[in-house]
């Protein structure tokens, strides 16, 4: 999962940033609206986290023009202003939560969680294909009630896959959810991690589509 984090302060968005990679997002962080801007039109995130008051391009604009251009990620709100009237002008602007600071982390990865999990189409907290199970939140897997142990990688690798369920995912978009700008990816990794995951949760589970990437198999 990619998340965009747009944050000026140097101090608070190396916490965030550091707290979000704890929780195995991979986070690009840029610290101007215009870079925000630029970010949003060039990759795609699973979900993007909103400072207001920014240089260059006040953080509502960045919204703005986001919705403007028919984008749907999901857009998280997170400033120090906290009147009512900010939160109605953040909202009606296309943000989906609105966390005023000071605030807790773990706050933040559960709205995170949430809003991601929303976006997905999914109703229930748990990811869940062909007797493999991933809860978010504890970010266990289990494989016919059984766990099974993964790397930070191949985590987000599946859950890449499991929020995707119908559509193939192309290497390099499961690249992109993978790794933060500026992280040496090496270039067969996708297959590396395909290849684990087969081999934990069965040969079947993410069928090969020749040509253009990778999809859950069927359940059965
Ligand atoms: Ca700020």
């Amino acid at each position: 999962m990619r998340i965009l984090l747009v944050e000026d302060d140097a101090l608070l968005g190396d916490g965030i940033r550091a707290g979000l990679k704890l929780a195995d997002y991979a986070v690009d962080w840029v610290r101007d609206g215009e870079a925000a801007r630029l970010a949003l039109l060039d990759h795609a995130y699973h979900a993007c986290v909103l400072d207001l008051g920014l240089p260059k391009r006040d953080g509502l604009s960045v919204l703005e023009d986001l919705r403007q251009r028919g984008r749907n990620l999901p857009v998280l709100i997170l400033t120090a202003r906290d009147s009512s009237a900010d939160k109605v002008a953040g909202l009606d602007a296309g943000a989906d939560d609105y966390l005023t600071k000071p605030f807790e982390l773990p706050e933040l990865q559960a709205r995170l969680r949430a809003l991601i999990r929303r976006s997905g189409g999914a109703a229930t907290p748990t990811l869940e294909h062909a007797g493999v199970v991933l809860d978010p939140a504890s970010k266990r897997v289990t494989r016919g009630g059984q766990p099974v142990t993964l790397s930070a990688r191949e985590y987000a690798l599946l859950h890449d896959l499991l929020s995707h369920r119908t559509h193939i995912r192309t290497r390099s978009q499961l690249e992109e959810s993978l790794y933060a700008w500026g992280e040496e990816t090496g270039s067969n990794t996708v297959e590396v991690y395909v290849h684990h995951l087969r081999r934990k949760l069965g040969a079947d589970f993410i069928r090969t589509v020749r040509g253009l990437g990778y999809q859950l198999g069927d359940a059965t």
